[in-house]
């Protein structure tokens, strides 16, 4: 066993948004902790030689959990190669979907943000997508349609691109970085959870809905390579929970475990041509 399957990690996801706010250079969401992680800065400010950066790119791919991306090291090593930095996460419970990422976007506990369990409500509360828009940043969200993401933070002054699978919402992505018109893209998409939940966490058909998120992360780092060369960027691969074999045999999630609850993100800064 790896050890992302039996000690949990430390870091609380609480800190995600707090930091990302800052290195794109606006306010914290309101319920963001003080913490931050210090790593993610310290890497911005290495590659670029500022705090933050231009623009953007938030890959949500659901339910590819830290002991699966351990654990399938030929899988993931196009990801891990491209990437300057690995943190690992505790995710929030119960790591359900809707819980965790109502977390990701707004620094809150699911205590201060209200959902503690499978719901999708209009989340009002600050945000990450309200703090971009409210500094100008032009911002869209890329997604499947009726999933977390797009329903908790929907209304808000951001453009809302929604499709029905995720190689529409990959096509879209890079079409949005390749426009160079947006700031901030966050880019959603959840074939592993779909296809885990119908098998198992290690069926054939999984894995293979696996590699294509790992695709999808190469189509996204490529795009931002060729066509953000002028300015400072940064590429977050950021899960929301893992997933474990149910005594059904099902895969499923939402347990107190280490294979749920721990979580590896992957940041890359891509430094822009300097004069
Ligand atoms: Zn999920």
């Amino acid at each position: 066993m790896h050890p992302s399957e039996k000690k949990f990690f430390t870091t609380p996801l609480t800190r995600f948004a707090p930091t990302i706010a800052d290195i794109s250079g606006v306010e914290a969401p309101a319920m963001s902790p003080e913490e931050r992680v210090d790593e993610i800065k310290e890497l911005v400010a290495l590659k670029t030689g500022r705090s933050s950066v231009d623009k953007v790119v938030v890959y949500n791919p659901d339910a590819l959990g830290a002991w699966f991306i351990d654990k399938y090291t030929e899988m993931f090593r196009p990801l891990k190669e491209k990437s300057d930095l690995r943190v690992d996460y505790l995710t929030m419970f119960p790591p359900k979907t809707p819980v965790c990422f109502g977390t990701m976007f707004t620094g809150a506990t699911p205590a201060q943000h209200g959902i503690q369990a499978y719901v999708k409500p209009h989340l009002k509360i600050d945000s990450l997508f309200d703090r971009w828009a409210a500094a100008g940043k032009k911002t869209a969200m890329v997604s499947v349609a009726g999933q977390s993401i797009p329903l908790l933070f929907q209304g808000r002054n951001i453009d809302y691109f929604l499709y029905a699978t995720d190689g529409a919402v990959i096509d879209k992505t890079v079409e949005l970085i390749n426009s160079g018109e947006y700031d901030v893209i966050e880019a959603y998409v959840m074939e592993y959870d779909t296809v885990m939940h119908l098998t198992h966490p290690k069926s054939v058909f999984a894995k293979n809905a696996a590699k294509r998120h790992v695709k999808g992360f190469e189509r996204i780092y490529d795009a931002m390579r060729n066509s953000y060369g002028d300015c400072d960027s940064f590429l977050a691969f950021a899960p929301d929970h893992g997933v474990h074999r149910e005594w059904y045999l099902l895969g499923n999630h939402g347990k107190n475990i280490p294979e749920d609850m721990n979580l590896s993100h992957f940041y890359t800064v891509f430094p822009g041509k300097k004069d």
